[in-house]
């Protein structure tokens, strides 16, 4: 519990805010927004662990002497890093194994993250670094000032999620029964590379405009923009917690029309992934998960022709 303590103001001491974890996890220790008692530090309002976490070495020592051998965990976003997660596959047989055909023959996010290095023609800069105990690690970078990045799954390529705003990743010294998290190349952090932010950075939205492309005069074309445009203001003003829920209804609606003969798919795609363009931009989903869902909305749409004639 002393290495625990001492690894919690090692952190703080770089300027980096802690909170504890449950003993032996990943899990915060401090309770959620759901089970909030609305005194102590939640006496205004709830305090979630990305503002509870703290360099204050007072603190910090109230809450690690307290007799519980509480993890560290690490808010990425007030410590001001961009922290890169190279994960490995966690059962070497399992389905998620190998990689997907665009990184053939990569063994892990590792690999990924070189080659991604190889492609901008740069090298990693050498910096911060920590194992983890499946054999992971975690890449610290200072994120640039003046633009709030956020956590991100998959975005960089197979097996490495980055962590900043909104984010934590489990400071060395911290232990769970798979191993410890270790300190392995013991150098400052470095800057964030430009290439390295170049994919991390919010995307715009597209140029396409969100709108139907269609432009006709028919009662049939009439009926066609009328669905279009119903279906593209469904997407794009889906509140956070529908997002993917009202992408796919979308999609079963034009899939209908689809399989109708009314429009065509290529049509129905592109006006389905511009209506979430959006949600992209928001990092909400990737632009894979949501042609995913686009795809099987269409799939299931197509099962239940629709003809415009039959509808207007
Ligand atoms: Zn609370």
């Amino acid at each position: 519990m002393a290495r625990l303590l001492a690894a919690a103001l090692d952190a703080a001491g770089r300027g980096w805010p802690v909170f504890p974890l449950c003993p032996g996890t990943k899990r915060p220790a401090l309770h959620g927004h759901t089970r909030c008692p609305g005194d102590g530090p939640c006496a205004t309002g709830h305090q979630g662990w990305e503002q509870r976490a703290t360099t204050d070495p007072d603190r910090i020592r109230g809450a690690w002497t307290g007799g519980r051998a509480f993890n560290i965990g690490l808010a990425t976003g007030p410590a001001g890093l961009l922290v890169v997660d190279c994960d490995t596959p966690t059962v070497p047989d399992g389905p998620d194994a190998g990689p997907p055909e665009e990184w053939a023959g990569a063994t892990g996010g590792a690999d990924v993250l070189a080659r991604l290095a190889e492609q901008a023609g740069a090298t990693l800069p050498v910096t911060f670094t920590v194992t983890t105990p499946s054999g992971g690690t975690h890449l610290y970078y200072w994120a640039p000032g003046g633009i709030e990045l956020r956590n991100t799954a998959g975005l960089l390529g197979w097996k490495i999620d980055t962590r900043a705003h909104g984010g934590y990743v489990v400071a060395p010294g911290s232990i769970t029964p798979a191993g410890v998290y270790a300190v392995t190349v013991d150098r400052p952090v470095a800057e964030l590379p430009g290439w390295l932010l170049q994919r991390l950075r919010p995307a715009l939205p597209p140029a396409v405009p969100v709108g139907p492309i269609r432009t006709g005069s028919g009662r049939r074309d009439r009926y066609l923009d009328g669905a279009l445009r119903a279906e593209t203001a469904r997407v794009h003003q889906a509140p956070a917690s529908q997002r993917n829920a009202c992408l796919y209804v979308a999609s079963v609606a034009l899939g209908q029309l689809v399989a109708g003969g009314s429009l065509d798919e290529t049509e129905a795609r592109a006006v389905l992934l511009s209506a979430a363009a959006r949600h992209l931009a928001l990092r909400a989903y990737s632009r894979r998960q949501a042609e995913q869902t686009i795809a099987s909305g269409l799939r299931a749409g197509a099962k239940r022709p629709r003809r415009i004639e039959d509808a207007a």
